[in-house]
């Protein structure tokens, strides 16, 4: 299988493509991103970096930084964060309210936007935001061995400004007590995580613990075996909102989206994907991006269904 082939061949499928989706517009400072674009970077377990279009195109990663900020908040609180969490799909919007009032104010799952607000709060652990921040910015240069990662700060004020939804989030769990520290703080670390902005070159490095069993390429450990299997998981069925079943569906393999246009998809022992586009189908999810990795998939036979690696 010639991996540098098939990325320079889906390249080159991506940007002929016209149908892209829409580009989020919600957080102003997103809406002004051009649609055009595509990138891929595919991390190997073997240490190679094979990447094509836009890969070093820094984007807004949003909604996957949820993964690197759950992984942190594991590391702090361990499993007692499932008494405030669910590990369900939602079938619901990213955003969604109405499930967390029959619910008692416990999100269904850490990658829908209450369960992440959840996270942000434990990750605060009483500190200022830029302290958990600045925690988080260093997890990520270290993951991928990149420190020139940064925060956006205009996509951060952006969503600061706009943010109202998640505002309502917070609050209404507050209420039920599962955020524990003032609502402004809580968000003002939720929405400079998801302002971080990263090329997917930087991503898919920054992923790689995640199909090395929670080894860092260095040799050290990120977190243990189990750990790294169960956040797979957690991607499989709940990274994708309520496209989670349709993502594992037509891709197969753990996936993370943001409404960016990014998404970070793990093949557990082989690679580590970073594909951007920033044109969104209706559920939120990168629509180049899932087609990428569907037709990667194919090609390549990864899943995490099949011990075989055939394409078809
Ligand atoms: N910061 C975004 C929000 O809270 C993240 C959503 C996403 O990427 N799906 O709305």
């Amino acid at each position: 299988m010639d991996l540098g082939n098939i990325v320079n061949e889906l390249v080159a499928a991506m940007q002929a493509q016209e149908d892209r989706g829409t580009v989020a517009s919600y957080i102003p400072e997103l809406a002004k991103i051009d649609p055009g674009q595509f990138g891929i970077a595919i991390a190997t377990a073997d240490g190679r970096m094979l990447a094509g279009g836009d890969a070093d195109t820094g984007f807004s990663i949003q909604s996957v930084s949820k993964v690197f900020a759950l992984t942190l908040a594991l590391g702090k609180v361990g499993d007692q964060l499932w008494e405030r969490v669910g590990r369900e799909p939602s079938g619901n919007p990213f955003n969604s309210i109405t499930q967390l009032e029959h619910e008692q104010g416990i999100p269904r799952n850490p990658f829908i936007n209450a369960g992440a607000i959840v996270v942000a709060d434990v990750n605060l652990g009483g500190h200022q935001p830029r302290v958990a921040i600045g925690e988080m910015l260093r997890f990520v240069h270290y993951l991928s061995g990149d420190d020139s990662i940064a925060i956006d700060e205009a996509v951060a004020a952006s969503e600061t400004a706009t943010g109202f939804r998640n505002l309502a989030l917070a609050n209404y769990m507050r209420a039920f007590g599962n955020v524990r520290h003032d609502v402004d703080l809580v968000l003002g670390n939720y929405i400079h995580q998801c302002a971080m902005e990263m090329s997917c070159r930087q991503l898919a490095l920054a992923g790689r613990y995640l199909m090395l069993d929670g080894r860092h390429p260095d040799g050290g450990r990120v977190v243990s075996p189990r750990r790294a299997r169960r956040i797979n998981a957690l991607m499989l069925t709940c990274g994708h909102y309520d496209a989670s079943g349709d993502f594992a569906f037509r891709v197969g393999i753990p996936g993370k989206s943001g409404v960016g246009g990014g998404i970070l998809a793990i093949v557990p022992g082989r690679a580590s994907i970073a594909v951007w586009s920033p044109g969104l189908n209706a559920n939120g999810n990168s629509c180049l991006g899932t087609l990428a990795l569907e037709e990667l998939a194919r090609r390549t036979g990864w899943s995490v269904f099949s011990p075989l690696e055939e394409g078809d």
